[in-house]
C-alpha cells in the first residue's frame, strides 16, 4: 500500500480546502493526498477539486498509510472516529481541526505516545484566507508543529498558542467572521440610509472592510494610526467616529469576543 503524505478523515469542506491549499502551495501533489468519507457525493466533490487524490469509504485505508493524518470530521462524531482508527507502523502525526475537542480527549482515544496537534481554524480558510491557532499535545515535537504551521499557512495565517488560549482564538478569529459580517451589514444599512442603492452599498461596505484589513496587514501600522490618518480636523470621519464612541462600539466588540471565548470554554 502507498504511503500518503497527507491523509484526511472526513473529506468535507474544510478537508478539501486544506488539501487544495497544500497542492496550490506546492507542498504535495494530489497523488500524495488521500481522504476518507462515508458520503459518496462528498468523495466525488473532493476528487473533482483534486484530480489524482485517493478517495476511500473506509477510514482505515487512509489512517494506516498517512504520514500526517488530519481529522476533519464534526466534533460530534470524533469519539466514534477515534474508536476505530488503526494507525500504521510508522505512526502518523494526528492533527484535529474539530472545534472544541480537547487534546486530552484526542490523546485518550489514540494509541499511547501518538503525536497530536489540535487546530482551531476559521471559515475564511475555505477561500485561502484563514486565521488559525494551534497547540501541540504531550508528544508533539517542534518538527510536528512546523509541519502543521506549513499546512495552515497554505490556507492563511496561523499562530501556535497554549491549548488554554484556543478558547480565546475561538472567540476572536473563530467567531470573528460573524461579528464582521454584522459590521458589513450595518455599514451597508448606513449607506442605504444615506441614499445609496442596496447593491452598491453592500459592495462598498464589504470592499471597505477588506481594504481596511489589508491596510493593517500590509502596512504593519497600528490601527489607531491608520484611523488618525483618515480623520482630518473638523471633517466627516471624526464626526462619524464620535457617533461610534457614543454607541460604545469598541467595548461592545471587546464584550463580543469575551462572551464567545467564555462560551467556548464552557462547551470544551
Ligand atoms: P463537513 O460537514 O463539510 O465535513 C465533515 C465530513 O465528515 C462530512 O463530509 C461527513 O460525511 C464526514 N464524516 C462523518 N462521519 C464520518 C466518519 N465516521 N468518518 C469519516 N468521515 C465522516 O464539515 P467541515 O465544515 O469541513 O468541518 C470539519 C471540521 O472542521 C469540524 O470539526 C469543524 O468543527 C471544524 N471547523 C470547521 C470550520 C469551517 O469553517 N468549516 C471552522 C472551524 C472548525
Amino acid at each position: 500500500m502507498p504511503q500518503y503524505k497527507y491523509g484526511f478523515i472526513g473529506a468535507g469542506r474544510m478537508a478539501s480546502a486544506l488539501a487544495g491549499g497544500l497542492v496550490d502551495a506546492g507542498l504535495a501533489a494530489a497523488s500524495e493526498i488521500a481522504a476518507s468519507d462515508p458520503n459518496a457525493e462528498v468523495r466525488q466533490a473532493f476528487a473533482e477539486r483534486l484530480p489524482g487524490a485517493h478517495l476511500h469509504g473506509d477510514n482505515a485505508a487512509v489512517s494506516r498509510h498517512a504520514s500526517m493524518l488530519i481529522l476533519a470530521v464534526k466534533p460530534q462524531v470524533m469519539g466514534a472516529v477515534l474508536g476505530n482508527l488503526p494507525l500504521g507502523e510508522s505512526a502518523p502525526l494526528v492533527v484535529s481541526i474539530a472545534a472544541g475537542v480537547p487534546i486530552a480527549k484526542l490523546e485518550a482515544g489514540l494509541a499511547e505516545g501518538t503525536h497530536v496537534v489540535r487546530v482551531m481554524p476559521n471559515t475564511p480558510a475555505l477561500i485561502g484566507r484563514g486565521a488559525s491557532g494551534f497547540s501541540g499535545g504531550t508528544h508533539a515535537t517542534a518538527d510536528d508543529l512546523a509541519s502543521v504551521l506549513q499546512l495552515l499557512e497554505a490556507v492563511g495565517i496561523a499562530f501556535e498558542v497554549p491549548e488554554s488560549l484556543l478558547d480565546a482564538v475561538t472567540g476572536l478569529s473563530g467567531s470573528g467572521p460573524a461579528f464582521v459580517y454584522t459590521m458589513i451589514e450595518a455599514l451597508s444599512d448606513g449607506g442605504v440610509l444615506a441614499g445609496l442603492p442596496r447593491a452598491v452599498a453592500h459592495q462598498l461596505a464589504a470592499q471597505t472592510v477588506s481594504g481596511a484589513a489589508a491596510m493593517v496587514l500590509e502596512t504593519g501600522e497600528h490601527p489607531a494610526l491608520l484611523r488618525e490618518a483618515v480623520a482630518s480636523p473638523g471633517g466627516t470621519t471624526i464626526a462619524g467616529l464620535a457617533a461610534l464612541e457614543q454607541g460604545s462600539l469598541r467595548s461592545t466588540v471587546i464584550g463580543a469576543v469575551k462572551a464567545a471565548a467564555e462560551r467556548s470554554q464552557q462547551l470544551g
